[in-house]
């Protein structure tokens, strides 16, 4: 993995670098630990933790806020998921995705943290239930998180994970799509990737075909977003999230929420509800991503412009 034998190469070639050193300034992707003043937690979901750092390498109180994301103890035996994780956040170049800026290893490279940019709002989920956002703002958020989407599928990425807590908020005007640990590469001339995975997954983000097939194509992340998107025009309101919802259209006296249940309820074509300030074309953009047929799903680049005519 080239991150780490970045590192690994750099260790050699300043083989004092821990205890003491005043060279290291020269690679700025490499983050030292005894620089990083920790601030506060940003967050976790299942499998990282996400702290709030400060980088002084000055020790002067002048360094620059970092987000580290560490993997969980669980989990830290730094499996390949993890390495290529970094590795592909580290590829990842556009204004609406989470900025990679360097990495951190501890424990002779057997720990390794990484390092982004951090976001001062937190995800949707931390954002949206706290203000009173109208239409228009939720549109161009979605439009932004559209753009995001479609820079990672011209890159043959499809995102696996797309939703509400994993887009991240600088300001009341820009959002970026944030971790990308379920992210894979489709190869060219392929369509979709199948995965075999146990428990939580994110089962009710996920495409009608990746419950039955374990299919994950461009068109199975079009389908997550939607339920993001529906999840923005709820103000992520906890009441109404994906999971109550479908849980609503059961009868609770003769079955349990499960997969099986959740494939029956979406092959009878129900769907999310209709947000109440939802203007009837968002209704039917959402929609459209929730079409059982994949190749009936919109592109990002066709929902770009679509939003784009809607919001002017
Ligand atoms: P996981 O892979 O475990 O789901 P995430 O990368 O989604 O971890 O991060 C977990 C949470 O940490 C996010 O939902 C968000 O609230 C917070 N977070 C992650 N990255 C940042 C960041 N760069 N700036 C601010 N908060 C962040
Ligand atoms: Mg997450």
């Amino acid at each position: 993995h080239t991150v780490l034998r970045e590192l690994i190469d750099l260790k050699i070639k300043n083989p004092d670098m821990s205890p003491s050193e005043t060279l290291p300034d020269a690679d700025p992707n490499v983050f030292h630990k005894r620089h990083l003043k920790e601030i506060r937690d940003l967050g976790e979901g299942h499998f990282g933790k996400v702290t709030l750092y400060q980088y002084d390498p000055a020790n002067d109180g002048t360094g620059e806020r970092v987000a580290v994301k560490a993997l969980k103890q669980e989990n830290s035996f730094m499996p390949d998921c993890w390495m290529k994780e970094i590795e592909i956040l580290r590829s990842l170049d556009h204004i609406n995705i989470v900025k990679y800026k360097g990495c951190c290893a501890e424990l002779g490279g057997q720990v390794l943290q990484l390092i982004m940019e951090f976001l001062p709002l937190g995800s949707l989920r931390d954002y949206l239930p706290k203000r009173k956002l109208g239409i228009s703002q939720c549109l161009m958020f979605a439009q932004q998180i559209c753009q995001g989407m479609d820079y990672l599928h011209s890159m043959r990425y499809v995102h696996r994970d797309l939703a509400a807590r994993n887009v991240l908020v600088e300001n009341d005007g820009l959002v970026k799509i944030g971790d990308f640990g379920l992210t894979k590469y489709i190869p060219e001339g392929e369509i979709y990737y199948r995965v075999r995975e146990d428990g939580d997954s994110p089962v009710f983000w996920y495409a009608i075909e990746c419950l039955k097939e374990s299919k994950f194509s461009f068109s199975s992340d079009i389908w997550s977003f939607g339920v993001t998107l529906y999840e923005i025009l709820t103000r992520c309101d906890q009441r109404q999230s994906p999971q109550n919802k479908y849980a609503e259209m059961i009868d609770p006296n003769h079955e349990q929420m499960n997969v099986m249940v959740l494939i029956k309820l979406l092959e009878k074509q129900l769907r999310l509800p209709c947000p109440k300030d939802c203007p009837h074309e968002v209704k039917l953009l959402m929609e459209n991503c929730w079409a059982t047929d994949p190749k009936q799903r919109p592109s990002f680049q066709s929902l770009i412009e679509k939003l784009e005519a809607i919001r002017r």
